[in-house]
């Protein structure tokens, strides 16, 4: 069944990201967020979503300060009451529950440009794979983000072609890899 399969993915492709040393995280997240850069739609986009990076995902510190010094306005992810809210940086935080770090600010409710989704496993489809709590998928579904270019930062080991979405799973448009470019059609 699919969901076993994105079960069994999402475990393994976690821990294979987990096991990333972290002069390799480093050097491979440098090689990504550089392909990233060279990307129209970074340059073309006024309003960013993205996220602060936690374990060993691709580190986005030095990306989220880009987006900031290029006078863009940078949106980041909240949880409140189980749903992502999307907050305005203002460059405050605090440490939530499980040390992970969050923004304090106003919540944004326009239309976004451009949003950096996070997750574990991707497919050439544009299909994802989270943590298993369908946080994205749920805030993707508001038709306020239905135009906003979506984009995934992913290591090469993290895109699989051997599952398939949901039809609540939301797509991205494109996937950035050290390696490869992968435009969605
Ligand atoms: P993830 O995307 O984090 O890997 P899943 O795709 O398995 O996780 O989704 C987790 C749960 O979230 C599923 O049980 C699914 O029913 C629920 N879910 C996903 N999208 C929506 C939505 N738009 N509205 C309500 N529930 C949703
Ligand atoms: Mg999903």
């Amino acid at each position: 069944m699919n969901n076993e399969r994105k079960n069994t993915l999402r475990k393994e492709i976690k821990r294979k990201r987990e096991s990333l040393s972290l002069e390799e995280k480093n050097l491979l997240s440098k090689k990504i967020i550089s392909n990233f850069l060279n990307e129209d739609i970074l340059k073309n986009s006024k309003t960013i979503m993205s996220y602060m990076s936690f374990k060993n995902e691709v580190e986005t510190k030095e990306l989220n300060n880009f987006i900031k010094s290029q006078g863009k306005t940078l949106i980041l992810p909240r949880i409140i009451n189980n749903e992502i809210v999307p907050i305005k940086d203002e460059g405050n935080f605090f440490s939530g529950v499980f040390g992970v770090t969050e923004p304090i600010g106003e919540i944004f409710k326009e239309k976004i440009d451009l949003i950096i989704v996070p997750g574990i496993v991707f497919n050439n489809l544009g299909d994802r794979i989270g943590f298993g709590k369908g946080y994205y998928d749920r805030f993707l579904s508001n038709p306020l983000y239905n135009d906003s270019f979506k984009i995934s930062l992913v290591y090469s080991f993290q895109i699989d072609n051997s599952f398939s979405g949901d039809i609540f799973d939301k797509k991205v448009n494109k996937l950035i890899t050290e390696k490869e470019i992968i435009e969605i059609l």
